[in-house]
């Protein structure tokens, strides 16, 4: 039986758009007026979302309108620091039963954007999804250097660095934004990686799976041994991380 266990956890409803949640849908007379078409939205967004999570809905470009009210309960509300907090003690759980050899190889990826680094306020600001990706506004963003952490991985990525795990970012974002992306990083409090992976003038363009996939054969390639790789919900790793002694966390929504 394969060993490895899929673990689909938080979000990333943020990976070109936005996140979700139950309550509020939109505010104003619906949810006092006509209670069956609010639930009617409540209803359609929970199956939008799913299909979302589970990539059946593919390659989409916006929340739908009806549904970013329910985005921004999600992601703003109890929810999702909730399902945060689940995947980090789900992975810490499994990492406290690794064995580490203690010949520096036992490493623990950690993806950046909406693993590590909560592109929320970004998105707060561009209608929790609502708007087609701006990457080039996204990236002034970011090299502001300005993300929170997200709190639940935070304290996951220090359990593991206590452990002795050697802890790799692997990131989409490209060279241009290390200094940025490392600023952030420290910056929100992370620190004491073991290393920094971001795309090369070689990697730009790659789909994310076959970047990732060839990273970690080269880190395999070192020694490195893969125990863990924490990721926002995203088929591309998690297809590449379906085999092997090794297990994936991941959260909804990037
Ligand atoms: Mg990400």
């Amino acid at each position: 039986m394969d060993p490895f266990r899929s673990l689909l956890l938080l979000s990333s409803l943020f990976s070109v758009a936005a996140p979700h949640s139950i309550l509020q849908i939109s505010p104003g007379s619906r949810r006092h007026g006509d209670r069956s078409a609010w639930k009617g939205d409540e209803l359609y967004c929970d199956s939008w979302r799913f299909s979302v999570e589970t990539n059946d809905a593919g390659i989409w470009t916006q929340v739908p309108e009806r549904c970013v009210g329910f985005v921004r309960e999600y992601m703003t509300g109890e929810r999702y620091a909730s399902d945060c907090g689940m995947v980090s003690n789900n992975s810490m759980s499994f990492a406290g039963g690794v064995k580490i050899a203690g010949d520096g190889k036992d490493a623990w990826i950690f993806d950046i954007d909406e693993t590590l680094l909560s592109n929320l306020p970004y998105y707060a600001a561009h209608g929790f999804g609502s708007e087609v990706f701006d990457e080039t506004a996204y990236n002034e963003w970011a090299n502001l250097a300005d993300a929170p952490a997200i709190p639940a991985s935070l304290m996951l990525y220090n359990v593991l660095k206590r452990l002795k795990f050697k802890l790799i970012l692997l990131t989409g974002r490209t060279e241009v934004q290390r200094n940025a992306t490392a600023k952030n990083l420290l910056l929100a409090g992370y620190s004491n990686w073991e290393r920094l992976i971001l795309r090369g003038i070689d990697d730009v363009g790659k789909p994310a799976l076959v970047y990732k996939s060839h990273k970690r054969a080269e880190l395999e390639g070192e020694g490195y041994r893969i125990h863990g790789n924490s990721v926002e919900l995203c088929s591309c790793d998690s297809v590449a991380l379906s085999y092997g002694n090794r297990r994936q966390f991941s959260s909804l929504w990037a």
